[in-house]
């Protein structure tokens, strides 16, 4: 049946994100143009896909062209390359929404990077990431896309040159694909080449060679299509007969990502239920990774036939791994909403969660290097596990690796912690903030250094979190380095290091202070943290860690943070001399007083209270040492 339309093509503009990731795309100089054929072929797949699972329910959709096919056509006369499916299609509306706009979170948070970048950086950012669509403008200066819904009696064409507007027209539907989408690419003078059938074949077969829907070339456009790839799916194959660089193309299609996968994990579980796994940790990160949209990358497949991508097999914080679980034992004809509820799927999220962990545990102990690697990248997102998923807190702790005063330039684990651990040492030692090197020069370390205590320097937001959120290690609770009392007078110090006791003139000095800054604080104390430096403020006993306390604060989630506490260093040089001044030095005195909470502040990142105050007392003070 063919409908006439006479409508006019109605300009519209891109949404502002797509012109600027547009612009970048047509001036980019990433080198490896080619994978806008990948891009192009996997958004085929997948509208056959989501035809195959519409037409579970609704046969009527797939009438009597019930195989999934994928066509590229070259004519290299005219310069053009076009992609073909029989899949779902799009109606006008749906052509507008996704090709007019961004909708992908990954991608927004992309644009955010490139936002923030130069142009020249921008086109490297490219070069990592799957910008899908828009992709198939770094080889064309003029792209249509005519399209025609799966049950539908009309057709579209959408039509750009890329440079921030498009038009969409409906057309008639002669000029259409009896059912889905076709792509034409006006190439660019320096694509030409992509119309060569020996290019184009090798192209599609090293990186779409396995995707899920057979693949056939057209060398010319009256050409007999033959068929290049088979659609088998790559993870019915047995591990044996897949390739390294076969498993990479599959990452790269199934993950919209550009790198190398960093684990690759491939499995058939059998048993009570039997599902196929193939998935993927990353090489890098992904941009959205902290997105708070985001969710899992694991595709769910039916016996071949794709389901849905929501369906939460992973954990949220193992939502870095991409990937598929294939399941022979779900009922193909359930609803996505079903499924949900699927005891069956509830076996299969517990079975593949554990599976990761245990094969990431495998490879912390069998190439550290490369575990590192996926710590480094991933570690902030599995340490939500820690108070997420209190049922396996015990692996990801043994997975966490830390930064520690001991650590240098590498790792350390737990384990290496608990095996370094100081007689009468009741607790593991951490401390949060937001910058590693300011971390490790913090004055309330003074005192574990001194007595070769480890202490975790934890800088992920995170780390806040879980570490109050009653973990222990093998019995050992997390204690803060600036939460209450150190419990630091029963772990020597070294031989002939044993602190002089404070003289009564210093203990006088810290009462003192102690009136002087009244509510400021919530006492002043002499302090066995220290060693170097002068003072240090840190939570009172009931008080949370100093770094969770300031980001509840910031977040607008506390009522009234607690007071610190001031803790003055009674060996230290300058404290000593402060208690001997006497009663003619009054006001060097109180200004020291203000000026030492100051420096404390300061230490801690933070501002004086009152910096007009600050700078007074400052010139005074150095006017007398001047005088
Ligand atoms: P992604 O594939 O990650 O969603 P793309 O930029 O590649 O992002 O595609 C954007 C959207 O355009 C797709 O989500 C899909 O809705 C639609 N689309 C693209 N190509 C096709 C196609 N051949 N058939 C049907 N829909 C398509
Ligand atoms: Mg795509």
């Amino acid at each position: 049946m063919t409908t006439t339309t006479d409508s006019a093509p109605e300009t519209r503009s891109f949404e502002a994100d797509v012109a600027r990731l547009l612009h970048l795309m047509v001036h980019s100089v990433y080198s490896d143009k080619e994978v806008f054929l990948r891009e192009l072929i996997s958004n085929a797949a997948d509208a056959c896909e989501k035809l195959r699972y519409e037409g579970l329910s609704d046969p009527a959709l797939l009438g009597d062209d019930g195989q999934p096919r994928i066509t590229v056509t070259l004519d290299a006369d005219k310069r053009q390359l076009v992609v073909e499916d029989n899949g779902i299609g799009m109606s006008e509306v749906e052509l507008a929404e996704a090709l007019g706009t961004i909708a992908r979170s990954g991608t927004r948070a992309f644009m955010d990077r490139i936002a923030a970048s130069k142009d020249a950086e921008g086109s490297q950012l490219i070069g990592q990431f799957g910008v899908g669509f828009y992709s198939a403008f770094m080889v064309a200066d003029h792209v249509d896309v005519v399209s025609r819904r799966a049950g539908s009696e009309g057709a579209a064409r959408w039509s750009s040159d890329g440079l921030g507007t498009y038009t969409i027209q409906a057309i008639d539907t002669d000029e259409a694909p009896a059912r889905g989408t076709r792509v034409i690419l006006h190439l660019k003078e320096d694509a030409a080449g992509y119309t060569q059938p020996y290019t184009a074949e090798h192209s599609v077969k090293s990186h779409s060679g396995h995707v899920p829907v057979p693949i056939f070339l057209r060398d010319t456009p009256d050409a007999e299509p033959r068929q290049i790839a088979d659609g088998a799916a790559l993870w019915t194959k047995p591990r044996s007969e897949i390739t390294a660089e076969e498993y990479k193309d599959f990452y790269r299609s199934v993950a919209g990502q550009f790198d190398e996968p960093a684990l690759t994990l491939h499995y058939r579980a059998e048993g009570l239920h039997e599902y196929s796994v193939l998935a993927f940790v990353p090489e890098t990160r992904p941009f959205d990774l902290f997105d708070p949209d985001r969710g899992g990358r694991m595709k769910l497949y039916v016996r071949r036939v794709f389901i849905t991508d929501e369906a939460q097999i992973l954990p949220r914080y193992l939502r870095f791994v991409r990937g598929l679980v294939d399941s022979a034992d779900l009922p193909l004809n359930v609803s996505r909403e079903m499924i949900q509820e699927s005891p069956v799927l509830a076996a299969i999220q517990k079975g593949v969660s554990n599976r990761v962990l245990a094969e990431l545990e495998k490879l912390s102990s069998n190439d550290t290097e490369r575990y590192l690697k996926i710590w480094d990248n991933f570690g902030a997102v599995l340490k939500e596990g820690l108070y997420e998923d209190f049922a396996r807190r015990e692996t990801l702790l043994s997975l966490a690796r830390f930064k520690t005063t001991a650590s240098g330039e590498g790792w350390r684990s737990l384990k290496d912690y608990a095996a370094g651990l100081k007689d009468n040492q009741t607790a593991i030692y951490y401390a949060t903030g937001s910058d590693l090197d300011r971390l490790a020069k913090s004055p309330q370390l003074e005192g574990f250094r001194a007595r070769g205590i480890e202490v975790l320097l934890l800088t992920d937001q995170v780390d806040s979190f879980w570490v109050t959120a009653g973990a222990d290690y093998e019995g050992k609770p997390f204690k803060s380095v600036t939460q209450g009392l150190a419990d630091l007078g029963l772990i020597p110090l070294p031989e002939g290091e044993a602190p002089a006791a404070a003289s009564e003139e210093v203990g006088a000095f810290i009462a003192y202070v102690k009136t002087v800054l009244g509510d400021a604080v919530s006492d002043v104390r002499a302090s066995e943290r220290l060693t170097d430096s002068a003072v240090c403020l840190v939570a009172s006993e009931q008080g949370m860690d100093r770094q969770l306390e300031k980001l509840l604060a910031n977040a607008g989630r506390l009522g009234s943070a607690t007071k610190p506490v001031l803790e003055i260093n009674p060996r230290h040089a300058l404290i000593t001399r402060l208690g001997v001044l006497g009663e003619e030095a009054a006001s060097l005195r109180e200004d020291a007083a203000h000026l030492l909470l100051d420096e404390a502040r300061i230490a801690d990142g933070e501002l004086p209270a009152d910096p007009s105050a600050f700078s007074a007392r400052l010139a005074r003070v150095i006017g007398k040492a001047a005088g």
